[in-house]
């Protein structure tokens, strides 16, 4: 068997020791008899596994009590719905903060519920920096901020926590969950699908402080409802259960691997090992600004487009696979997440300094 390096920016690439985990329980969970896909949500069993998910989430993002913990569906797109009908009903209206392809979808989708207002946007500047502090507009009057803490598309991250005073703050963390330690009480809200550093596709999690609960909009479906949900933790319906469990497992991999503290550090040194040769390079390029950089999807143009189907080609070759930028901005795009060794961002490297001898 051959694994390849997959730079995917989701569903991507997973801790290979959960796979094989996995693959032992497929047929027979721990003596059970069965399979985690073939376990009632209610029975025994599955309910020790979701509550040691939770547990386990819990104890690595440091989640105060005060907050819940719901395991949705739906997905990030979803929740852009989701979030406001819940949320914007406190007061009618939300500001946005825009800073590339996601907080900007996100802003549109809420639209349909109530007001929304654009805080801040670096969309003038292509989504190349996150706006500083000082330049935000903040409605004191809002129900909450928005922002998405990293940019899967564009590669600009938060690397710090925008201060709304009052105001809650609701972060899309999709792909960046996990990936360093956060301060949740900063947070009114915090969601992000598993699909990056989680987990499989279907599962999506939602951490909301239980103050903010109760402001649904009418028209919001009960699955749909934080409250609901909250109340019947997250078995008003069926939760994806299988994608529980293989988190489960990713969860028990991160805290093995030293918790979030370690896997920041891990996540830095590959981050730096691939911006520090695209700095290097006049052949590659990345337009982030360098405080506002990515750690986990880096995007990168080459000198001539024309040379990107080559480019592919050869690192596909070498077992290096979904590296071709999102069709909105097209060149290339590595996705790091904590899954990814250190030796697939190595590798890229010398691949990419390799292709520009050859082709600079
Ligand atoms: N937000 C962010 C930051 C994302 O990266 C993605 C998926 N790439 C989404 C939202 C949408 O997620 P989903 O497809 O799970 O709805």
């Amino acid at each position: 068997m051959t694994r390849v390096f997959n730079f995917s920016p989701g569903p991507a690439t997973l801790p290979e020791p959960v796979l094989r985990k996995a693959a032992e329980e497929m047929l027979d969970w721990h003596g059970s008899g069965m399979s985690v896909m073939e376990m009632s949500h209610r029975g025994k069993e599955f309910m020790s596994i979701f509550a040691e998910t939770e547990a386990t989430l819990r104890e690595l993002l440091a989640i105060p009590s005060g907050y819940k913990v719901l395991f949705m569906q739906g997905g990030a797109i979803g929740e852009n719905a989701i979030v406001p009908m819940n949320l914007i009903g406190a007061t009618g209206r939300a500001d946005y903060a825009l800073t590339g392809d996601w907080s900007k979808k996100s802003y549109k989708e809420a639209k349909n519920f109530g007001q929304a207002n654009v805080a801040a946007t670096a969309e003038g500047a292509k989504f190349t920096a996150i706006p500083k502090q000082s330049e935000w507009k903040l409605d004191p009057g809002a129900a909450y901020v928005h922002i998405c803490s990293n940019e899967t598309i564009g590669g600009a991250q938060f690397h710090w926590t925008p201060d709304t005073g009052k105001v809650p703050l609701v972060a899309d963390m999709s792909s960046d969950i996990l990936s360093r330690p956060i301060d949740v009480s900063k947070y009114g809200l915090i969601y992000a699908g598993a699909q990056k550093n989680m987990g499989p596709s279907g599962l999506t999690v939602v951490i909301v402080r239980e103050d903010l609960l109760g402001h649904a909009l009418p028209i919001t479906p009960s699955a749909f409802n934080y409250k609901v949900q909250g109340d019947n933790d997250s078995m008003y319906n069926t939760p994806p259960t299988y994608a529980i469990y293989i988190m489960g497992l990713v969860l028990h991999h991160v805290k093995q691997m030293g918790g979030m503290k370690a896997v920041h550090e891990h996540n830095l040194a590959k981050a730096r090992i691939l911006y520090d040769f695209l700095d290097s390079s006049s052949f590659y390029r990345n337009p982030i600004a360098k405080e506002d950089r990515s750690i986990m999807n880096v995007p990168f143009w080459l000198k001539d487009a024309a040379l990107d189907e080559a480019f592919l080609k050869g690192a596909q070759q070498r077992g290096m696979i979904q590296l071709k930028g999102h069709r909105s901005v097209g060149g290339m795009r590595a996705s790091i997440y904590n899954a990814m060794p250190i030796e697939g961002v190595q590798a890229l490297v010398k691949y990419m300094k390799e292709f520009e001898i050859q082709h600079g």
